[in-house]
């Protein structure tokens, strides 16, 4: 596996990879590797004939007040990792080489943002466009994989791909779970063990809205109610947001009619963690 530090020299082996025809896959990360990310590699083995790991924790997307600097990193770890899946290569850019002195250009995708993440991190997603399209600039990618734990995230790469007419296929990949129902996070390592039965609420009230629709529920004000008691039941819990979306305009609806995403954010001790599913009625 290569391990390339510099964008220049990712270019090059881009370039070469593509005039001998191979097709790139590319999974960006914030490294601290799990089981989730590993999934995606895998799936981008699939896919691809190359594939390219990035691991870059971006300054852009965190605010001053947030997690920047104490967010997990263990680079000789992740790219033993990363070997072992039999990627092609690594790319594992300094903040310096990706902004250096000088860098004043960010990519804004304006509606899909306002909602959930958005609304609570306001600089985030423009943080998140900007440094994804200066990796795909760097990878040359034919295809590129996100994780739908991210959920808005990923719309927010479809519509800029979209809306920028960037030749790259964007494909979802399913969340992936520890044996209790968590979604896998690198943020997971922040929960003491006294908070993570506190953390398996997101995932339990996932299932309780799902068996609510099931059962005929289709009132979004009625089913948050019950998804919002149940994580905050027992304290130790705060709900940052949970709603029922469109899939695609991450707008709120009153009603589940048709897929829905359900969306959590939920503080457990200072500790912020995701989750989502897509509700079926
Ligand atoms: P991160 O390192 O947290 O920025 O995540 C890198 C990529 O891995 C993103 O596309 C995430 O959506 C994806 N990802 C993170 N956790 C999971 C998970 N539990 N299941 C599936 N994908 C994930």
């Amino acid at each position: 596996m290569r391990i390339i530090e510099n964008i220049a020299e990712m270019r090059r082996i881009s370039d070469t990879w593509r005039a001998e025809g191979e097709r790139i896959a590319f999974v960006p990360t914030m490294g601290y590797l799990h089981e989730g990310h590993l999934s995606l590699l895998r799936a981008a083995r699939e896919l691809g004939t190359r594939s390219v790991i990035s691991i870059f924790v971006n300054p852009t997307q965190f605010a001053p007040t947030e997690d920047f600097a104490s967010y997990p990193r263990d680079l000789r770890k992740d790219l033993d990792l990363c070997a072992q899946t039999g990627i092609d290569a690594a790319f594992v850019p300094t903040a310096e080489e990706m902004y250096p002195e000088g860098f004043q250009t960010f990519i804004e995708v304006t509606r899909v943002t306002q909602n959930l993440c958005g609304a609570s991190r306001p600089i985030f997603f423009r943080g998140v466009a900007t440094v994804v399209t200066k990796l795909f600039n760097a990878v040359k990618p034919h295809s590129a994989l996100f994780g739908q734990k991210d959920f808005q995230q990923l719309v927010t790469i479809r519509r800029m791909v979209k809306d920028l007419n960037m030749d790259i296929e964007i494909v979802g990949h399913p969340i992936i779970r520890e044996k209790d129902g968590l979604a896998m996070s690198s943020r997971n390592t922040y929960l003491r063990a006294d908070e993570r039965p506190v953390a398996l609420r997101l995932s339990r009230s996932l299932q309780l809205a799902r068996q609510l629709v099931n059962s005929g529920e289709r009132n979004a004000a009625a089913i948050l109610a019950a998804v919002s008691d149940s994580i905050t039941a027992g304290g130790g819990a705060t709900i940052d947001y949970a709603r029922l979306c469109d899939t695609e305009t991450i707008e709120d609806v009153e009603v589940v009619d048709g897929p829905t995403l359900l969306a959590l954010a939920v503080w457990v001790g200072k500790t912020r963690l995701i989750d989502n599913c897509v509700l079926e009625s």
